[in-house]
Formats: C-alpha cells, structure tokens, sequence
C-alpha cells in the first residue's frame, strides 16, 4: 500500500483522486488543503509521494515544496507538482524547486497516475533509490 499526501485546495480535484485511488486501490490517500498543514503533514505521516497543488492560500505549493526540500527529513518525499498554468514556464519552476515531476491541470487521472508510479519505480533514478540499486528484472536501467 502506497501512501499518497494530495495537497489540493480544489474540492472536486480531491474527491476526483480520492475517488480514483480507491477504485484503483493499492493507494492510501491522505489530502489536506493547505500548504502550512501539507509540510506537518509530511513529516509526521511520511506519505512515500506529493501531489502538490502549486496555487494554494497561506503557504503555496512553491514555497511548501522549497521548505520540504530544505529539511533533511522530508526532502526525500518524491513531490509531483500541480499546476493550471502549463504555458507559463510552471514546469522549469516546479522542477528547479525540487519537485521530481510535474502535471498540468486539468488533471487527466491516467497521465497523471502513470508519472506517480515513475517516481514510484525503484529503477526511476530517485536519488535515495540510486545508491548500489540494480535496475529491476525486465527493466531498462
Ligand atoms: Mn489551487
């Protein structure tokens, strides 16, 4: 069972993954509104991915995810960034920040599953998963 923390202030985008993540199954997710709550949130459940909404009130996506990064304890969390804002250069941003991936909103569930399950992959060159890390049977290295 992977644990996913989805910080989305977008009901329905919430209830969409939650919804989607039950039906799949395999996922615990854990969701919360707020980036304050989302940095809390990581160190004391350490989900193994982010989901993080890049536009959120109080502390935004951006700088939830600099203080996650920053913090030895949760800088290994895999963070997927969320954003409405494809076109306008997002994706550099989220990725210079730290984050390990980045989606686009409206959020397409099979797009956005298929990149979570990369940087699940122990063969997908996540730093902590690099050291002495033999690359799966019947996977490229
Ligand atoms: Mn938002």
């Amino acid at each position: 069972m992977r644990k996913l923390l989805c910080v989305e202030d977008n009901e329905d985008n919430l209830y969409m993954l939650q919804l989607r993540f039950d039906v799949l199954g395999g996922y615990e997710v854990l969701s919360t509104r707020d980036g304050a709550a989302a940095i809390v949130m990581a160190a004391s459940e350490r989900p193994d991915l982010i989901l993080m909404d890049l536009n959120l009130p109080n502390i935004n996506g951006w700088e939830a995810t600099r203080r996650l990064k920053a913090n030895p304890a949760t800088r290994d969390i895999p963070i997927i960034a969320l954003s409405a804002h494809a076109m306008s250069g997002d994706r550099e941003k989220a990725l210079a920040t730290g984050c390990d991936d980045f989606d686009a909103k409206p959020i397409e569930f099979d797009r956005l599953l298929a990149k979570i399950e990369r940087v699940l992959a122990p063969a997908s060159g996540r730093r902590r998963d690099m050291a002495g890390a033999a690359p799966l049977p019947g996977r490229p290295p």
